[in-house]
């Protein structure tokens, strides 16, 4: 990492989530003289890893995303997954472990999620592996028009004519295209009229849209659905285990910035974000030591909605009512509990769990409430290198279901924050005592994290998660602002939540600074079509 900023970029980015990381390879890849700052000292936002040492034992952990696919480059590129298109597009490549199986911990038995998923555990519940094959069919159409127009091709100017025109076709040749009306809607519309009525696959649907977006399938759009589905349901799915963790995926976006000329500064917070009489943003200010950083063509924010209007980083006179009204009233996710544990654990002890497993104690609850759901990592059963031999490191959250109202105004030093701490990561104890039941004896380090700790290391608004936006009830917005050379990505844009849709919102914000950019874009879509057309005429 470069270690003094200059004093003017084309583009500055304020934070280094992986959308903000897209973004600025992007940007440095068009040829543009591109600085992210980050607040924190380890870039990657949700997905920065972090390790601990104890007695010369060192643990690396995920802060964050641990389920990923179709980042295998050894696998062809799918069009559905920006992430992929990005590190193609920078030619950087992300070591992984290909994996097909994880753990159900259901109120029904414990199971485990292989490709063979419907025939193993779905024909145990009725007629659901039935109702499955059909919204198996059902989405075909759907997925063929996610896959249809990639991220990639779209930009935020006139230049989207040219960009999309070569995907048009595909998408109007659709066998079924007033189907694709659907992707906008919940994806519990999907199920409806799929004919899905059993009850098991309606709670396990709504537990997989609630670990995707937040919300369960009344809420969650089914375009990001359509997208995940084809990922884990084709007949030769994998999910892919990065070695190192997500940091890996972090390094290779750093790297492929860096190797064509961009900076990025850690511990650089952003105090102010310029905006001239013109009502154009102009450029940044740091925290630490006052410098003015100058932006010739614009900044591009991957802090959430509610951290950019509601911090003081932008003077909100620049902004419409109607603007600040709309996007600060977006409904804030709920936070997260997480418990990491560094732990003694044989290869041989290891090799018997799996590297994921979603336990969930009452559906009757719903897949939102409190102290239900728990997703567990154990990303040690795949991945060597994060723990010394020995041992293994695992992680275990309450995903998105912790009221940040519990915690609000703590004092992270008083005896009543420890005593909370310690009563809300019980549960999580006990949903991993599920799974390894000696696991307090095991214990090497652990550390409990709140929604505080969430707020204080991510950056995150309310240790948010993200927009709890309803699909049907409104969408999330495109990068652009109504202040000129503002524009915005991450999870608080489209296309939504999670690793691959914040990559996608960053390619997107990347190719809407300037219609400068379009012709490099077209080389990357051509190249895209080059490498998915040859990888096809090897599988033949
Ligand atoms: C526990 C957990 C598990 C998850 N699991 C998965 C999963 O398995 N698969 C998946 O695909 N997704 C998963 N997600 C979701 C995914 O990780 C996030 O949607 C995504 O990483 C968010 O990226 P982002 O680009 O929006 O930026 P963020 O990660 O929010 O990063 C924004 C960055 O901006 C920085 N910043 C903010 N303000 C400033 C400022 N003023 N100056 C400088 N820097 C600033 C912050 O420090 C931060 O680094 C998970 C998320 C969590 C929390």
């Amino acid at each position: 990492m470069t270690s003094q900023p200059r004093d003017s970029y084309d583009v500055v980015v304020v934070g280094s989530g992986i959308g903000g990381l897209c973004c600025a390879a992007m940007l440095a890849l068009y040829d543009n003289k591109v600085a992210v700052f980050e607040s924190h000292t380890h870039p990657g936002g949700a997905a920065h890893g972090f390790s601990i040492e104890k007695d010369g034992l060192k643990f690396q952990f995920d802060t964050g995303p641990s389920f990923f696919s179709g980042l295998n480059p050894d696998l062809p590129p799918k069009s559905s997954n920006p992430l992929r298109t990005v590190l193609d597009a920078i030619d950087e490549q992300v070591e992984c472990i290909p994996y097909s199986s994880f753990g159900l911990l259901f109120p029904e038995g414990e199971f485990v999620h292989t490709p063979e998923f419907d025939a193993d555990v779905l024909s145990q519940f009725g007629n659901a592996q039935a109702e499955w094959k059909s919204l198996m069919k059902f989405m075909e159409p759907l997925a063929a028009t996610v896959a249809a127009l990639p991220t990639a091709a779209l930009r935020g100017d006139i230049g989207v004519i040219k960009s999309a025109a070569p995907f048009l076709p595909k998408l109007i040749l659709n066998p079924q295209p007033w189907n694709n009306l659907l992707l906008t809607q919940p994806y519990s519309e999907v199920l409806k009229q799929a004919g899905v009525r059993n009850t098991f696959l309606k709670n396990w649907i709504d537990l997989l849209c609630f670990c995707l977006s937040g919300l369960p399938a009344s809420g969650t759009i089914s375009a990001e659905m359509a997208m995940m589905m084809g990922e884990f349901y084709e007949p030769d799915a994998v999910m892919d285990c990065p070695r190192s963790g997500a940091k890996s995926i972090v390094d290779a976006l750093v790297r492929g910035l860096e190797k064509n000329g961009g900076d990025i500064f850690c511990r650089s917070h952003v105090d102010k974000i310029e905006i001239d009489v013109r009502g154009q943003a102009v450029g940044i200010i740091l925290h630490k030591n006052g410098q003015r950083i100058r932006a010739k063509k614009a900044v591009v924010s991957n802090m959430s909605v509610w951290d950019l209007l509601k911090s003081g980083i932008v003077d909100r006179k620049h902004f419409p009512a109607w603007f600040l009204e709309d996007r600060e009233d977006t409904p804030v996710g709920k936070s997260f509990m997480h418990l990491h544990v560094g732990f003694k654990a044989s290869r041989e002890e290891l090799a018997k769990l799996q590297a994921h497993y979603m336990f969930m104690k009452d559906w009757s609850l719903g897949v939102e409430a409190a102290d239900n759901a728990v997703l567990l990592s154990i990303p040690s059963v795949h991945d060597e290198s994060l723990a010394p031999a020995g041992f293994g490191v695992l992680h275990a959250y309450l995903p998105a279901t912790e009221d940040f109202a519990t915690w609000e105004g703590l004092d992270r030093k008083s005896k009543e924050y420890q005593q909370l701490k310690e009563s809300r990561s019980s549960y999580l104890w006990s949903t991993i005592e599920k799974v390894i039941p000696d696991i307090r004896e095991r214990v090497i380090v652990s550390r409990v994290g709140t929604p505080l700790t969430h707020q204080r290391f991510l950056r995150r608004y309310k240790g948010s998660y993200g927009p709890a936006i309803k699909a049907g009830e409104a969408s999330f917005p495109f990068p652009g602002t109504p202040v000129k050379g503002l524009l915005l990505c991450g999870d608080s844009c489209f296309p939504g939540i999670g690793v691959p849709a914040v990559a996608g919102s960053g390619l997107l914000a990347a190719n809407s600074v300037s219609l400068d950019s379009l012709d490099a874009q077209i080389d990357v879509l051509r190249k895209f079509r080059l490498r998915q057309s040859s990888s096809l005429i090897r599988k033949q």
